[in-house]
């Protein structure tokens, strides 16, 4: 399709992009044209309409400019990318460019405050490189590392919104590239190969951070470096504007935090639950920040626990101190009450999009770090490292800024920076100057009704200034006889003339000239003020950061008082210990029963065993978070309790649950579970529930067997393994550190009497499992669980099961064949398989017989001595 003119235009451009949409500037609006016109149609709701251009229609749809933003960041938000083209005047009209591309890991505009990051990740020489950008806090960080899945959980923890893989991840052998768009809402966007190659990645880092700084943080591998100067050269090509926002590099080894695979991060609700929701999560829990800065740091450090006794001891203190000190944590979370995101208002100060109102927020968020400061000197904190922590940004620097800004800005400034009005008095001698020359006008136009009405004799007279007229004097019709003869009327209204004096026009022209003036030179001004908060991003970004740390510890003070949570005793390494724990979300909407859990040097492996539904893996869930919150700097919900620092959580929970989340169980449980024996070391937490439930009992319990005997053998870490395979139980004689322990349940099941789930924890195994019971809990029909109980029984004491049949429609069932455990086979026949052939590992007739008496015998009714001799006959013949 050629078109000429504005939508010529439009597709021309179109055609430089690689955006998905393309938003045109067109006077006071942007406008959509052809198929994006459509689209945004349909997406957004907007009315489409005609444009007729050279002998063609096309569809056209379009935005006031003013309102372009939530527009923009509604299509973003949905995964597309767009381009924004302006309009500029020219000498000779205008003309139109792209200025950026709004990408959704580069929305500044977003009023979500949870992070927002843009990932890349690249292959080079048989390493992956991992760079993480928020644009909108200037937050940047880099990481490489060997393994695929190490990549998938940084992935994971980070959430990113967009992701940039690197031209070999792209069509590299392995599925990475497959199971992030799997595991992950992030749009996958193909940048520009070159930006990729180590060599100009590391040229695009130098001239942002400077040869020393690049240096210092020794990225020691090219992957980082390709990896991180993409996504530098991607920010800078969408034009979003931040780059001056991106003050460090910061260089980390995922091994300074505790490894959780994202399979962990979902099975233990971290952030969100099963299903997804974010109410219901650990952060939700135990989140009671009062900033959206402060929330963002609590989530990085519930996703992002540590491995280092120093940082975790640090952070227990400080909750410590904190939690005892109820007044100065009041004042605390009062103070912080007051801040806004410094982090995102420094991108916003550097990209230019922020307002006077913007200014003032940073402003009277410098401020609320003096009152911090005084806040933690109380008594009770001024030993715990929080003074360390308020102390540690320049804060004479900062009420310096402070200072320049309070000095500089109105109190209640317009909305837009182009109109005056934005800057006190005093701030600048020429503005002063304009200023006074524009009150004085003011002043003689507002004094002139007066002195008119002295003068002439007219009664009603007035002053007034509306649009089409300008300013003007108004009479009333009985007194337009008396007006001067300097009047000269311009309008007449049914009961009044408006009039206007060379005087009056001569006034108005000065009043528009300093109005514009004034204009003009605040905006140059606010640009010069914004541009020197912005050389401050530093600053901001560590201000912004002291005060979310301080709200993230005093939100994890205020949940450990209010749930009666205690300091855990980290150890490094050592055993777990937990007395009286509880899971810390379950606990919050349920009468729990506290659970004692000890994993120690002679018993690293704790076979939990119990009915379905009784407990176990909130009792297994309850342990690994409670490490993890510990290892976060957090009190825990145990009266108290021993964590040695672990290097990793793995967990593999219910394949039963993972069902409801529509993936493929088997295959998807055993790729998690040789993950997990692959990256589990000594030092490592492991929980698995039901492992090889997802498959037939003989291959479920072959594999459940295997693993234990592995994980205890080869791996020697801490494990958590529940299990419905009562066969298990017995590997804790044979396995020198494997314990078991059962969920305590009152009354067996049997014959439909009551079990009643105690949720204690007992040492030793179960005796039975409960599943039958469940089953009718469930409500499956009374006949299915009857015959599964008597299934059960005849399976325990016979080793065989027979199949039983009958006509459609008749109740009267016939034995068709017999299962035999023991050989795993089945015996057809006649009669239900005695008859025809026998099979091999059938028992010999003399030992049916006997078992065929003890069948009989009716202990109730037979009197002991009989019982004996009963016995003693059995023996003697089994002996035979
Ligand atoms: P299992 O893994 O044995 O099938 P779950 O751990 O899923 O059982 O627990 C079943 C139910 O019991 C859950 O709804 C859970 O909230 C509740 N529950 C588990 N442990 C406790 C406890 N210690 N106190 C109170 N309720 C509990």
């Amino acid at each position: 399709m050629t078109a000429d003119g504005i939508v010529g235009e439009f597709l021309a451009l179109k055609s430089e992009t690689d955006a998905d949409l393309l938003a045109m500037q067109c006077g006071d609006f942007y406008e959509f044209f052809a198929e994006d016109a459509e689209f945004v149609g349909d997406e957004l709701d907007l009315k489409v309409s005609e444009k007729s251009s050279h002998g063609s229609t096309y569809p056209m749809a379009g935005v006031p400019v003013d309102d372009l933003t939530p527009y923009l960041k509604a299509l973003v938000e949905r995964g597309y990318r767009v381009a924004v083209a302006d309009q500029y005047e020219t000498d000779d009209g205008h003309a139109r460019e792209i200025t950026r591309v709004v990408t959704p890991g580069t929305l500044l505009e977003t009023t979500d405050p949870s992070a927002q990051f843009l990932a890349s990740v690249v292959a080079v020489d048989g390493r992956y490189g991992l760079a993480l950008a928020d644009v909108t806090t200037g937050e940047f960080l880099v990481t490489t590392t060997e393994s695929a899945a190490d990549v998938l959980a940084e992935l994971h923890r980070f959430d990113p919104v967009e992701v940039l893989p690197g031209p070999t991840v792209r069509d590299e052998e392995t599925d990475l590239l497959a199971r992030v768009r799997e595991r992950t809402d992030a749009a996958v966007t193909d940048h520009d190969e070159a930006a990729f190659a180590p060599g100009r990645a590391e040229r695009t880092l130098r001239e942002q951070f400077g040869d020393a700084a690049l240096d210092s943080v020794g990225l020691d591998h090219r992957a980082g470096v390709a990896a991180a100067g993409a996504v530098l050269a991607y920010v800078e090509e969408t034009g979003v504007g931040v780059l001056d926002a991106m003050t460090r590099l910061q260089a980390y080894d995922p091994g300074d935090h505790l490894d959780l695979d994202a399979t962990t991060q979902r099975n233990l609700e971290l952030t969100e639950t099963m299903h997804g929701d974010r109410g219901g999560s650990l952060l939700a829990t135990v989140d009671h920040t009062v900033t959206s800065a402060g929330r963002r740091r609590l989530r990085e450090w519930l996703t992002r626990p540590r491995r280092d006794r120093t940082v975790i001891d640090r952070r227990l203190d400080s909750v410590g101190a904190l939690s005892e000190a109820a007044l100065a944590r009041d004042r605390v979370r009062e103070v912080l009450d007051d801040a806004y995101d410094l982090e995102r208002l420094a991108a916003k100060a550097t990209s230019g999009s922020a307002d006077a109102a913007d200014l003032l927020r940073v402003r009277d968020t410098l401020s609320v770090l003096p009152a911090l400061a005084e806040a933690v000197a109380d008594s009770r904190l001024a030993e715990s490292p929080l003074p360390g922590i308020v102390n540690r940004p320049d804060r004479e620097a900062a009420a310096d800024l402070r200072t320049e800004l309070d000095e500089a800005l109105a109190d209640d400034p317009p909305k837009t920076v182009t109109e005056g009005g934005l800057l006190r008095r005093g701030y600048d001698p020429e503005l002063d100057d304009l200023l006074d020359r524009y009150e004085g006008a003011r002043e003689w136009l507002d004094g002139l009704a007066d002195r008119e009405k002295a003068r002439t004799g007219i009664t009603h007279l007035q002053v007034d200034r509306n649009k089409t007229d300008g300013y003007y004097v108004q009479v009333g019709k009985s007194e337009t006889d008396d007006v001067p003869d300097e009047y000269r009327e311009i309008k007449t209204l049914k009961n009044s003339r408006r009039y206007t004096t060379d005087e009056l026009e001569e006034r108005e022209r000065e009043i528009l000239r300093l109005e514009e003036a004034r204009g003009e030179l605040e905006y140059d001004l606010f640009r010069e003020l914004r541009d020197r908060v912005a050389a401050r991003a530093e600053l901001l970004q560590e201000v912004g950061r002291t005060l979310a740390a301080v709200d993230a510890l005093a939100s994890l003070a205020t949940h450990a008082v209010s749930q009666d949570w205690t300091r855990p005793d980290v150890v490094e390494p050592g055993p777990l210990v937990v007395e009286a724990g509880r899971h810390p979300v379950v606990e919050t909407t349920t009468d729990f029963v506290p659970n004692d859990v000890s994993l120690r040097e002679d018993r690293r492996f704790l076979l939990v065993t119990g009915p379905n539904m009784s407990g176990k893996s909130t009792y297994m869930r309850q342990a690994a978070l409670i490490v993890l919150l510990a290892q976060a700097g957090s009190f825990v919900p145990a009266r108290s309790a021993t964590v040695g620092v672990v290097d990793g959580i793995y967990t593999r929970v219910g394949a039963l649950d993972e069902l409801a989340g529509g993936r493929s169980t088997f295959m998807v449980e055993m790729q998690e579970l040789s993950n997990i024996l692959h990256s589990a070391t000594e030092e490592s937490l492991v929980v698995l529930d039901e492992v090889g439930r997802g498959t037939a009992t003989y291959d479920g319990i072959s594999i459940a067997w295997a693993t234990t005997e592995y994980v205890h053998n080869r791996i020697g870490c801490k494990c958590l393994f529940a299990t419905h395979y009562h066969e298990l139980t017995a590997l804790a004689d044979h396995l020198p550190r494997v314990e078991n322990v059962h969920v305590a349940v009152a009354g067996d099941g049997d014959d439909g009497d009551d079990v009643t789930f105690l949720r204690t924890i007992e040492e030793g195994p179960t005796d039975r499992s409960y599943g039958v019971h469940v089953a009718d809990l469930a409500g499956v029909p009374g006949p299915v669980v009857d015959r599964s109980r008597d299934v059960l029984d005849r399976l325990r004491e016979e080793r065989a099961i027979e199949a039983r049949g009958a006509e459609t429609g008749s109740d009267d069932e016939t034995t068709q064949a017999v299962f035999d455990l023991s050989a795993g086979t089945m015996r057809t026949g006649a009669d239900g398989g005695t008859a025809g052939d026998e099979p091999e590992a059938s028992l010999p007739a003399d030992i049916e017989a006997v078992l065929d008496e003890l069948e009989a015998v009716n202990v109730e009714e037979t009197p002991p001595v009989e019982l004996l001799s009963k016995v003693q006959s059995w023996q003697r013949r089994l002996e035979d």
